[in-house]
């Protein structure tokens, strides 16, 4: 069986851990201790291929010695931001420019998810945005809703692997 360690990281508040309960109970809990930092196990099958997955959910308030240990321990990595909160997405390349300095690597296994798309009233950051951004850190993009589900949230998990494997 292979295995890859996963952290998802990004500002308080966008989705981190209802996009991680969605992935791996396929539904949604409303209400979710931000505080929360923990990691699951999870066994599944990307591309006909065993996988035994780590998920770090992080909490995004600790302190940075603490994170650079998550991103040390983490093979690949998903950041999160909400298309409601532009802040949020100020956050993102920073937080990948981090990943890289702490890996001493440039290519380090990276998705990024604007999540939810179903505030589409409230929305202040467009697909074009984020598409935009994902290319120039190179990392894959996807829109998701961890509230309505779908595929793109299965396929943003499975493709973060991929990288990983890629490396
Ligand atoms: P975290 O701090 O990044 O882990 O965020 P949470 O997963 O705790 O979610 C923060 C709040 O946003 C909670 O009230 C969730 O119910 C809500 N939320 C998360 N994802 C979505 C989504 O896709 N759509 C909507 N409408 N609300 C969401
Ligand atoms: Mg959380």
């Amino acid at each position: 069986t292979a295995e890859a360690k996963l952290v998802v990281v990004g500002a308080p508040g966008v989705g981190k851990s209802a996009l991680i309960v969605r992935f791996l109970t396929k539904r949604f809990i409303w209400d979710y201790d931000p505080t929360l930092e923990c990691t699951y196990k999870h066994q599944t099958t990307i591309d006909d291929e065993n996988v035994a997955l780590e998920i770090l959910d992080t909490a995004g308030l600790d302190d940075p010695i603490n994170k650079e240990g998550h991103i040390r321990w983490g093979d690949g990595f998903i950041v999160v931001y909400s298309v409601t909160d532009r802040s949020s997405f100020d956050e993102v390349s920073s937080l990948k420019q981090y990943f890289d300095e702490v890996k001493k690597a440039r290519n380090v296994s990276c998705v990024i998810i604007g999540n939810k798309i179903d505030l589409e009233r409230q929305r202040q950051v467009t697909t074009e945005e984020g598409e935009r951004l994902a290319s120039e850190l190179a990392c894959a993009f996807f829109e998701t809703s961890a509230c309505e589900g779908g595929e793109d949230i299965l396929e943003a998990f499975h493709e973060v692997y991929r990288e990983v494997k890629r490396r």
